[in-house]
């Protein structure tokens, strides 16, 4: 027997949408078929439902891919989570423009993607402390020493002047202008 059709294209729309939502997301069917007959703030319920469930599955994933002892991809996951604002901000002026390398670097990251390849018998060296890596993959290094992903290179003592003068530097100078934006002496 062929399926009813739907009474409008609108609605069977709607009907894939809401299968392909409660396939990711169960409780929304739960909470569609228990509600009174008025629902307040419907949409915002529903989106938190499946907002939720989503989370629950990339942290899954997330955790598929770290070392268990070594959960840097988790831990980068969190921080990621906590900054709204980087993909908001309107280039409008120094500082608040990143130039396109730095821009495709902080993607490779926050996608927990590797940085840095080498081929296997290869090995990562670090041109500020010349560390080396011991394992092909960090993932296998018990020592977390020259990764992949960018980390080392991100806190190594040797690139600690860098670090002052391209993030330390600008951000003292967002705080003084935002304190003196709010009326106090400062600087
Ligand atoms: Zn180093």
């Amino acid at each position: 027997m062929p399926p009813p059709r739907a009474p409008s294209a609108a609605a069977a729309l709607a009907a894939r949408a809401l299968a392909r939502i409660t396939a990711a997301a169960p409780l929304v069917h739960d909470r569609l078929v228990g509600a009174a007959t008025v629902m307040t703030h419907t949409q915002h319920v529903l989106s938190t439902i499946a907002n939720e469930a989503e989370m629950r599955r990339v942290i899954s994933l997330v955790s598929g891919l770290d070392n268990p002892d070594l959960p840097r991809h988790m831990e980068l996951y969190h921080s990621n989570c906590g900054d709204a604002v980087t993909l908001a901000i309107v280039p409008s002026d120094p500082a608040t423009t990143i130039s396109n390398r730095s821009f495709a670097m902080g993607i490779i990251r926050r996608l927990l993607l590797s940085i840095s390849h080498v081929t296997r018998g290869e090995r990562r060296r670090c041109p500020g402390c010349h560390k080396e890596s011991t394992r092909e993959s960090s993932r296998d290094d018990s020592l977390r020493s020259v990764d992949e992903f960018g980390d080392h290179m991100l806190g190594c003592k040797s690139s600690l002047p860098t670090r002052t003068r391209l993030w330390h530097d600008p951000l003292v100078e967002v705080w003084f202008m935002l304190a003196r934006v709010a009326g106090l002496s400062c600087g």
